[in-house]
C-alpha cells in the first residue's frame, strides 16, 4: 500500500478508472443475464459411464452408477436446469453426491440449487472461503458444502468409487483433484484450466506451489485429464500445462529479482503468457506474485 503514499499519477488514475470501468462492465453483464436465458450446455461422453459437461462456466463430469449420479462441479446458478436436463439426456439416475473442486461461483454456484438435491463435499479451505466471501468470485448467496474433508476422501456408490484429494496450494488455497481410479481419469478442477494459470491469492493460491501440487496429482495413474476450463486432455496435456507453470514463474521471478515493476511484469504476462490486459489474472494474479516472488 506504499503506493498511496505517493502523489498520485496520471497513470495511477488511468489504471484506477479503467479498473472501476471493468467491475462496472462486469456488474452490468452479470446483472443482465440473470433475466436471460443461460448459455446452452453440451454433454460429451469421456469413458464408460463417465461424461462431462461444458459451456457456461467450469466443467462438469458425470458418473454414473445404478445407485445414482455423481457430479465434479455445479457451474454457475444459472445453470441449474440445463446441468439437470443434460444429466437426464445420459441417464435416469438421480444427482446423489457433488464434488467441489474449489469456491469460484463458475463451479460451485450451482450449490444454490444442488444443496438440496444432493450432499456436496469440498475441502474445508473451500468451504471456509465461501464462508468468508472472500471476494474471488464467490457471491454473497453461494450455499457451502456440509461435508468437508482436508486431505483425501471417497465417495463410493453403486460398486464405483470417486476420491478427492487435496494436494496443496495453487489456483487456490482450496482445490481438490478428483480421481476416478476405475477409469485412470483426473478432474483438475483450475488447476489446469485454459492455457495460462489464473492464481487467486486473495483466495489464498500460489504460483510457487502449484507446480508442487500438480506433481502429486502426476503420481496417479491415470490417462485421461478433465480440465476445470477447455477440452478434455491427457497426461502429457496436464504436464505441458504444468511446465508452462514453471515456465511462467521463473521468467516472473527473474524480472522481480532484477527489480521489473509490477507493470512490466504484467506486460511479459500478456505478451509471452497471453495474460489479458484487463483480465482477472492483472487484478488477482499479478499484484499477489509480486509478493510472493520477491
Ligand atoms: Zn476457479
Amino acid at each position: 500500500m506504499l503506493r498511496y503514499n505517493l502523489p498520485m499519477s496520471r497513470t495511477l488514475l488511468i489504471r484506477i478508472s479503467a479498473g472501476i470501468l471493468f467491475l462496472l462492465i462486469s456488474w452490468i453483464g452479470y446483472t443482465q443475464n440473470q433475466g436471460g436465458q443461460p448459455p446452452p450446455l453440451t454433454i460429451n461422453k469421456v469413458k464408460e459411464d463417465l461424461y462431462e459437461i461444458e459451456g457456461d462456466g467450469g466443467n462438469v463430469a458425470v458418473y454414473i452408477t445404478n445407485e445414482g449420479v455423481i457430479l465434479i462441479d455445479d457451474k454457475y446458478e444459472q445453470d441449474f436446469d440445463n446441468i439437470v436436463a443434460k444429466v437426464k439426456s445420459v441417464t435416469s439416475q438421480p444427482i446423489k453426491y457433488i464434488l467441489s473442486t474449489h469456491h469460484h461461483a463458475d463451479h460451485s454456484g450451482g450449490n444454490t440449487k444442488f444443496s438440496s438435491v444432493a450432499e456436496i463435499i469440498s475441502t474445508a479451505n473451500a468451504r471456509a472461503n465461501i464462508v468468508q466471501h472472500k471476494q474471488s468470485n464467490a457471491p454473497a448467496n453461494m450455499v457451502p458444502a456440509r461435508v468437508v474433508f482436508t486431505e483425501e476422501t471417497a465417495v463410493f456408490l453403486g460398486g464405483k468409487e470417486v476420491r478427492a484429494r487435496y494436494f496443496g496450494r495453487g489456483h487456490t488455497n482450496g482445490d481438490a483433484i478428483v480421481y476416478f481410479p476405475a477409469l485412470r481419469t483426473l478432474h483438475t478442477g483450475d488447476l489446469m484450466a485454459g492455457k495460462t494459470p489464473l492464481i487467486d491469492y486473495p483466495g489464498g493460491g500460489s504460483v510457487g506451489e502449484w507446480t508442487k501440487t500438480l506433481d502429486e496429482a502426476l503420481k496417479l495413474d491415470f490417462d485421461t485429464v478433465i480440465p476445470g476450463h477447455g477440452p478434455v486432455t491427457d497426461r502429457a496435456g496436464l504436464l505441458a500445462y504444468r511446465n508452462n507453470v514453471e515456465k511462467l514463474r521463473n521468467r516472473a521471478a527473474a524480472m522481480i529479482r532484477e527489480g521489473k515493476s509490477q507493470e512490466e511484469v504484467g506486460k511479459v504476462m500478456i505478451a509471452e503468457f497471453g495474460w489479458a490486459s484487463s483480465g482477472l489474472q492483472m487484478q488477482w494474479s499479478l499484484p499477489g506474485m509480486m509478493a510472493e516472488l520477491k
